[in-house]
Order: C-alpha cells, then sequence, then structure tokens
C-alpha cells in the first residue's frame, strides 16, 4: 500500500501505527492530525469481515487504510483525499474492479448506514509499525 501511494502520489512516511477500536458504526477510520496514528473501527471490520467474501473486506480494508495514510501525509481535505483515494485505485486496479467501486461510494458498499452503533469503547488493540507488513491485515 505505502508503495503504491508514493509511486502514484510520489508521497511516502514511515512509522505508522494502527489502533484498532469499538467505535460507532458512522466512523469507519480517523487520523489523528500531527501523529503517527490511525484508528481503525474495529465493529466495522468485524461486520464487513463476517458479512463479505474475503475479496470484500481486503477491498474495504485496502481503501480504508488509503484514505486515512493520505490524511497522514498531511491531506486534511475530505473530497482531496476520496479523490486522491479513487484515482489510486482505478491506477492500480481499472474501473470495474471492486476497490474502486467502494472508493467512489465508501459508505453505500457493504451497507454500513444500516447499523447502529453509537459508542465507543474504552479499550483498543495498538498494532506497531504495522505498514512495514501490512501484508498480514490485506489476507
Ligand atoms: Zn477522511
Amino acid at each position: 500500500m505505502k508503495y503504491t501511494v508514493s509511486k502514484v502520489f510520489k508521497m511516502n512516511r514511515t512509522g505508522l501505527n494502527l489502533v484498532l477500536q469499538v467505535m460507532p458504526s458512522n466512523l469507519g477510520a480517523y487520523h489523528i492530525l500531527g501523529s503517527n496514528m490511525i484508528v481503525a473501527n474495529s465493529y466495522l471490520l468485524e461486520h464487513v469481515k463476517n458479512s463479505n467474501s474475503r475479496e470484500e473486506y481486503n477491498c474495504y480494508v485496502f481503501t480504508l487504510i488509503v484514505h486515512e495514510y493520505l490524511h497522514s501525509l498531511g491531506i486534511v481535505n475530505e473530497y482531496q483525499v476520496r479523490k486522491m483515494t479513487y484515482k489510486l485505485c482505478l491506477d492500480l486496479f481499472g474501473k470495474d474492479h471492486l476497490t474502486t467501486k467502494f472508493a467512489i461510494n465508501p459508505s453505500s458498499a457493504f451497507l454500513l448506514q444500516a447499523l447502529n452503533r453509537t459508542s465507543f469503547e474504552d479499550s483498543y488493540i495498538l498494532v506497531k509499525n504495522f505498514d512495514d507488513k501490512n501484508q498480514y491485515y490485506i489476507q
């Protein structure tokens, strides 16, 4: 993922950490501005994993991580990040690929808007330097 972002946009960074936390269902993930943390909603990850194919789950994780990774490179604008995520997927996979379709319309792709969890859980899992070995998450 890092390699593809740096290839398409000539940008990269190192030492990014991934935190998994159960969060409200309208929140896929976020990047803590100025930090090296991406916090992903493990509630949604579990949901997507359990109710979709392995391929669909991988597409979900890929676009999610690319999106937050672009934020972590300093791109704050939401629309711009979505456009860049779409361009990256288009370049990599072509317009008919599931990942590209998901990049256009993330919330509708897995019927996530039907979920209505509203609370955070206090506990979280820290995945250190996941970008060095992110193959593990994209199974
Ligand atoms: Zn965003």
